[in-house]
């Protein structure tokens, strides 16, 4: 019977895949890595057997059942859906002026237009935020080791969980230029807001032109969209600051000066990260120097690491989850192998190992406590490519914004 589960599943992405076409998210990836550019295509990681069915544990970390303030909770043993966004644009006739940056962030971003369009949509659709944190927790198996297990979610009856994640939210230096916010702050009511500069180059601080303080605002007005509290995961690397401040540094060339001028980057930090963690931000590690995991010898996982706990670690805390840079997988991208690169990472207190793909897939391990998962990403290639794979979200119809991103294909069939 799971054989035979096994062959329709595969049957039914043969077919699905088929009926894309080409799919974009296979587009050979470009590595960008310590560099200033949009992040390179992030490689398809497909399952290529059925996942295991979804342990699912007992005791929780969700309200256990029942009726609470007229809303009943009943348990969830279904997939739990995993989107994944970059800063997304404020100021599209900067992002698409067609200079060398232009088709990189079309292919991997969305506008703030677009993004306001997909909360919306995921919202009428039922879904509601929950906290990658509180989707697995870590447990001792009956051979006395440790393992991850999943923990029953208990939701609004007729919800579906939602976890969001945002790579690269370190507002590196390049997107100032390039149409984005430069950076978190906070605001004069003490909420987070961004900081940056419009096309005529006046500063501007703002809580409608970032996904991060847009997803603060729709939770206010849609308190039911957040029952827990979760927003969602940032992914940090560190080569450039994290948040919009400086607070690496440069093994090339370094002074008292610099360093000065850093130390004051990480104090002025510390409030953004506090208020971030207040209310319902969770930061996860994209590596220091968007690495890739798949090609890097053991040596220099180990030393990003380490830079990594040292640099950005040090301000936002420890962390158990890992976002692959460019979704590469390590030790040669096969997913059911535990390999010594994978080993040391977990050793380093990793969990949850996110790549990129063509669903919420997500798998717990056996011989080593660790869960391993794809996310979706909702950007230009999908909009343009992977709409019927999007449509339980949103439909690529109702949000892209055509005109002010560059002529290039759309395939909609
Ligand atoms: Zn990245």
């Amino acid at each position: 019977m799971r054989r035979l589960t096994c062959f329709f599943l595969a049957l039914l992405l043969l077919l699905s895949l088929a009926a894309c076409g080409q799919a974009p998210d296979q587009t050979p990836s470009q590595p960008v890595e310590g560099q200033t550019e949009p992040e390179a295509p992030e490689a398809p990681a497909e399952p290529e057997s059925e996942p295991e069915p979804y342990i699912i544990s007992d005791p929780t970390v969700m309200p256990k059942g029942g009726v609470r303030d007229g809303v009943t909770y009943v348990p969830w043993d279904g997939i739990v859906e995993h989107l994944f966004f970059h800063p997304v644009v404020a100021y599209p006739e900067l992002a698409f002026d067609g200079d060398n940056q232009a088709n990189g962030i079309d292919d991997y971003m969305v506008t703030v237009d677009e993004y306001n369009k997909i909360l919306q949509s995921v919202y009428d659709k039922g879904y509601i935020l929950v906290d990658i944190n509180d989707v697995w927790r870590e447990t001792t198996g009956e051979d006395g080791q440790p393992k991850m297990v999943r923990n029953t979610l208990y939701l609004p009856e007729g919800k579906k969980p939602l976890i969001l994640s945002f790579d690269d939210t370190n507002y590196y230096p390049y997107m100032l230029s390039n149409g984005f916010a430069y950076k978190l702050v906070l605001g004069d009511d003490g909420r987070i807001a961004s900081w940056g500069r419009d096309p005529a180059g006046n500063e501007v601080i703002s809580r409608d032109l970032d996904a991060i303080p847009i997803l603060d605002k729709f939770v206010e007005e849609h308190p039911d969209f957040s029952p827990f509290g979760a927003k969602g995961c940032l992914s940090l690397t560190g080569y450039e600051g994290i948040l919009g401040y400086r607070t690496q540094t440069d093994t090339k060339s370094w002074s008292a000066e610099q360093e000065a001028n850093r130390q004051k980057e990480r104090e002025a930090v510390k409030p953004i990260i506090a208020e971030l963690k207040r209310t319902g931000w969770t930061f996860g590690s994209h590596t220091w120097g968007h690495i890739r995991l798949g090609s890097k010898s053991l040596a220099e996982i180990q030393a990003d690491t380490q830079r990594w706990n040292d640099e950005v670690a040090s301000l936002v805390g420890p962390t158990t989850i890992l976002f692959y840079p460019h979704g590469e997988r390590p030790d040669g991208g096969d997913w059911q192998q535990t390999g010594p690169a994978f080993q040391y990472l977990q050793s380093q207190g990793f969990r949850v190992f996110c790549s990129v793909g063509i669903e919420s897939f997500s798998y717990i391990k056996k011989d080593i406590c660790a869960v391993i998962c794809d996310r979706l990403h909702p950007d230009g290639t999908t909009l343009r490519y992977s709409r019927q794979r999007y449509l339980q979200f949103y439909d690529a119809k109702d949000i892209m914004d055509v005109d002010v991103r560059p002529q290039r294909e759309i395939k909609w069939d």
